[in-house]
């Protein structure tokens, strides 16, 4: 971790009285660390809020004697970014995903209450309560150490909730050596988890012509709006619901008035896509198409001119067959632990683990507590789901670190 002290300012730290006397073997510490972190609020936006949620996070890592850093966003303003990881030298790791930001504002902040084993509360689920199952498992999986050279990672973002933007470079780095990622966000139903997410690419797409007089000098124009509305017709009919990608074209804006040819034009387009080998497909029409003009002058020698700049390019996490070994696994321990069968889903949305997604890697998500209503107010988290999320995690950790999956 040592080229992040180059790249990137850090905190010093340190952990206050209340973790030198706090007790993690017991339950009860784990529920009242999710009352805790619950009761700030933290938005997105709100760095003060967020920060202080991963300040208590960082001194429990600390306190569990793992290497904790905080690291600022150098692209926007957000909370401080988590990074802790056990101590030593591992050519390889199982990296835990989490968030501490919300999507709730200050003034709706509600009170946390305890009924009938459910926690309610703003971001119990979502994914405060991911966090205390993520590092719980960490926690007993680290005093339950069976032999290994796999380190645990543990990441929590301050911004998921907005794309954790400016940590996205960030994530690229410790993808390289995260064989196995398992992601946080609130499980599915009773219990089910996630094995596959949408990624996404967005363009900004410019189109610059040549303006003129539409009745006197229409043939010396080089109508930017035209070359928009031939290339967009072209790109939006490479939709393939088939094998999932879809391509919108969000926003479109140009031209001056009805009597003039218009030079400019510009317009924004949000495609998505199952697999690596869909993005690649779709991304090179486009591109393709948009490297060559349409619209060119009566002579032919000038055309419009058309730029594009990708503003957001995020992977597909596609599990289905890659971690599918990983997902049994999980199955099988809910089979012998709980008695309890679950199953896996394919999402359209996508989250931080995209960004940890290549081929090859082992990545589940969904491994979060039960519990419903995340982003609105009746949301919940089943607390004896926190127990068994943890104890199914630990044992799916300690499988990995034994080589048997
Ligand atoms: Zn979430």
């Amino acid at each position: 971790m040592t080229f992040f002290v180059k790249l990137f300012f850090m905190k010093k730290l340190i952990y206050s009285e209340y973790f030198e006397k706090v007790n993690l073997e017991r339950d009860h510490f784990w529920k009242q660390l999710l009352v805790k972190v619950s009761s700030i609020s933290s938005k997105s936006s709100d760095v003060k809020g967020v920060n202080e949620v991963q300040q208590i996070i960082a001194e429990l890592c600390l306190k569990m004697g793992l290497t904790t850093e905080l690291i600022k966003n150098q692209v926007e303003e957000s909370g401080d970014l988590l990074i802790a990881q056990t101590k030593g030298d591992y050519s390889k790791y199982i990296t835990l995903i989490c968030h501490s930001d919300t999507v709730f504002e200050l003034n709706a902040q509600r009170p946390i209450y305890e009924d009938s084993g459910k926690l309610f509360g703003p971001g119990v689920i979502d994914d405060k309560g991911g966090m205390v199952v993520a590092l719980r498992s960490l926690y007993m999986a680290m005093k339950q150490r069976v032999d290994t050279s796999t380190g645990i990672r543990f990441v929590c973002s301050p911004n998921e909730e907005t794309g954790s933007t400016g940590f996205h470079k960030i994530f690229d780095q410790l993808k390289n050596d995260s064989d196995y990622i398992l992601g946080f966000e609130p499980a599915i139903g009773a219990g089910d988890v996630i094995l596959g997410r949408k990624g996404n690419r967005w363009y900004d797409i410019e189109f610059k012509g040549i303006k003129a007089h539409a009745g006197r000098h229409h043939q010396n124009g080089l109508n930017a709006c035209s070359e928009l509305s031939q290339q967009l017709s072209y790109i939006h009919q490479l939709t393939n619901y088939e094998v999932g990608t879809t391509v919108n074209i969000g926003k479109i804006d140009g031209g001056q008035a009805h009597n003039v040819v218009s030079d400019c034009a510009s317009a924004q387009l949000d495609v998505r896509f199952n697999t690596f080998e869909t993005k690649e497909h779709v991304c090179e029409q486009i591109e393709e198409s948009l490297n060559q003009s349409m619209v060119e002058s009566i002579c032919g020698t000038k055309s419009v001119d058309v730029s594009f700049e990708v503003v957001d390019d995020c992977p597909p996490f596609n599990g289905v067959e890659e971690s599918e070994e990983l997902f049994h696994k999980l199955k099988s321990i809910y089979q012998s632990k709980f008695k309890k069968d679950i199953n896996y889903h394919v999402v359209g949305g996508a989250a931080d683990i995209n960004y940890f997604s290549s081929p090859g890697k082992k990545l589940i998500d969904g491994l979060g507590p039960l519990g419903e209503g995340m982003h609105t107010e009746n949301e919940y988290v089943d607390l004896e789901s926190i127990n068994t999320r943890s104890l199914a995690v630990t044992e799916l950790i300690q499988q990995i670190q034994k080589g048997v999956i």
